[in-house]
C-alpha cells in the first residue's frame, strides 16, 4: 500500500528520497514505530508525527523545533515498521536538509567538533592523564595518538561534515577538565 496525498509541498519529500529516506511514501501512520521509540514518551521527537509532516511537507515544523536531533539513531522504528518506510533514515535525511539550512544544534556542534579535534564525542583527556598519573596502563583510544586524529581528520575533510556540523579548525574543546566517566 503506498499513500500518496495531492497539493503538498513536495519540494521537502522529494529532498528525504534524494537523502536516502527513499520509502518515505509507504507509511501508513501505524504508529508502530513511534511505541517502541527510545525518546517519544520524554521529548519532542514523534517518529509518526515526523513521517506525517514530511508527507505533509512541513518543513518548518520539523526543522525549526530541532526535534530530530533528539533521535538516538537506535534503528528500533525501522525495525518495527510493517512498512519498511524506513523512518531511520527519514531522520538522517532530514538532520542533513536541517544542516543544510543551518539549523544544528549546539550540543551537535561541540560533539561533531570533538570528534574532528580529539576522536571522541566527549572530552576524555584528563581521564588520560589520570591514568598516567597513577601508572595505570595507557589506553589506547583515538585521542591517544596524534596520528590516530589526523586520520579522522582526513576522514572527515572528505565529506560535507566541516561545513554541515560547523567544525572549526581553532576550536577549543569545552570542559576540557570533563571525563566520559564522570
Ligand atoms: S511504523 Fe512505519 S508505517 Fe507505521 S507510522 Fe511508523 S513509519 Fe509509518
Ligand atoms: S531511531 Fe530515532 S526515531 Fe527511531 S526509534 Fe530510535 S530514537 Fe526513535
Amino acid at each position: 500500500m503506498k499513500v500518496v496525498l495531492n497539493d503538498t509541498n513536495k519540494e521537502l519529500v522529494d529532498k528525504v528520497i534524494k537523502y536516502g529516506g527513499k520509502h518515505v511514501y509507504e507509511c501508513f501512520q501505524c504508529g508502530m514505530c513511534a511505541s517502541g521509540c527510545p525518546v517519544a514518551s520524554d521529548t519532542d521527537h514523534k517518529i509518526k508525527r515526523t513521517m506525517h509532516q514530511v508527507l505533509l511537507g512541513l518543513d518548518d515544523q520539523i526543522l525549526e523545533k530541532k526535534a530530530i536531533w533528539l533521535c538516538t539513531t537506535c534503528f528500533m522504528c525501522l525495525e518495527r515498521c510493517p512498512q519498511n518506510a524506513g523512518p531511520t533514515e527519514v531522520v538522517f535525511a532530514l538532520r542533513r536538509i536541517s544542516a543544510e539550512r543551518g539549523i544544528v544544534p549546539e550540543a551537535q556542534i561541540e560533539v561533531a567538533n570533538n570528534i574532528y579535534h580529539l576522536g571522541h564525542a566527549v572530552t576524555i583527556q584528563k581521564g588520560i592523564k589520570l591514568r598516567d598519573k597513577v601508572d595505570a596502563p595507557e589506553l589506547k583510544t583515538a585521542a591517544s595518538d596524534k596520528k590516530y586524529i589526523d586520520e579522522i581528520q582526513k576522514l572527515i575533510d572528505s565529506t560535507h561534515a566541516v561545513k554541515l556540523l560547523k567544525i572549526r579548525k581553532d576550536w577549543k574543546p569545552k570542559g576540557d577538565d570533563v571525563i566520559a566517566c564522570d
